[in-house]
């Protein structure tokens, strides 16, 4: 079967530090798979080369059978790319109604819309009850769930989800992880990037070790989870 993403050998740099090296990953669809790796490793930016926000500086980047690193942002997530970014990039002064429907800004059927809508509000209770509230005064896993709300808002083939459990207590992670899990069982491929790698495992089908830049290490995500070197760097075991 033919991946819904693939990068081959895909270079990104910021001036002179190469923050990603020679990455090849592929995701088939209905997938979740995970990138973990420390802080720096250069997982968001993977995810920022996938979604446009950067160029690559080489290699290639395949999604739905076209190449699309050599296209705009904008371009990328018309073909079905939403990317949640980290840090809850929200609209603090806006209600989480008008946050929800910046998601969907690139579509123009409004009936569809309302009902996406009516559909993310039914799988997040607490962004109904706070609906008109302006989103700066959700607590930070509020905020999360309205980030991954609206980045759903898109109606995504592919979701590009930034370490959704950052910062958050242990009970909001749970909440989140189980979230996660939702969306995937309703067939979106997922992609997951995640410093709290025995969670991330936990979710996903196929993972990736990321250092430095390069990846390390790939398989299944039970395989990893029993790896002793994963284990050892990256489970605290
Ligand atoms: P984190 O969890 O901290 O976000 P990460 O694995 O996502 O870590 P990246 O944010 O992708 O890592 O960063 C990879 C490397 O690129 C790091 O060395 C970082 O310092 C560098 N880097 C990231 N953004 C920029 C930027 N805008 N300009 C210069 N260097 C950057």
């Amino acid at each position: 079967m033919m991946p819904l993403l693939e990068l081959k050998d895909v270079n990104i740099h910021y001036g002179q530090v190469k923050a990603v090296k020679g990455v090849s990953l592929s995701i088939q669809e209905k997938e979740i798979d995970v990138i973990i790796g420390s802080n720096g490793a250069g997982k968001s930016t993977i995810l920022r080369g996938i979604s446009g926000l950067i160029p690559c500086a080489n290699g290639e980047i395949w999604f739905k059978n076209r190449r699309i690193n050599n296209i705009s942002g904008h371009r990328v997530a018309k073909m079905g790319i939403s990317h949640v970014p980290e840090g809850r990039r929200l609209f603090p002064k806006m209600t989480v109604l008008e946050n929800l429907k910046i998601g969907a800004y690139l579509r123009v059927n409004k009936r569809e819309i309302n009902n996406d809508l009516e559909r993310i509000l039914e799988r997040f209770p607490v962004l109904r009850e706070r609906r008109d509230q302006h989103a700066g005064t959700l607590s930070g896993g509020e905020q999360q769930m309205l980030t991954i709300g609206r980045g759903l808002m898109s109606k995504p083939d592919l979701l590009l989800l930034d370490e959704p459990s950052l910062g958050l207590a242990p009970l909001m992670v749970a909440e989140i992880a189980r979230i996660i899990q939702e969306i995937h069982n309703q067939e979106m491929t997922i992609i997951l990037v995640e410093q709290n790698a025995r969670l991330a495992l936990r979710l996903s089908n196929r993972g990736y070790v990321l250092e430095t830049g390069k990846i390390v290490l790939e398989g299944g995500s039970e395989d990893l989870l029993g790896n002793e070197y994963v284990k050892k760097s990256y489970l605290g075991a």
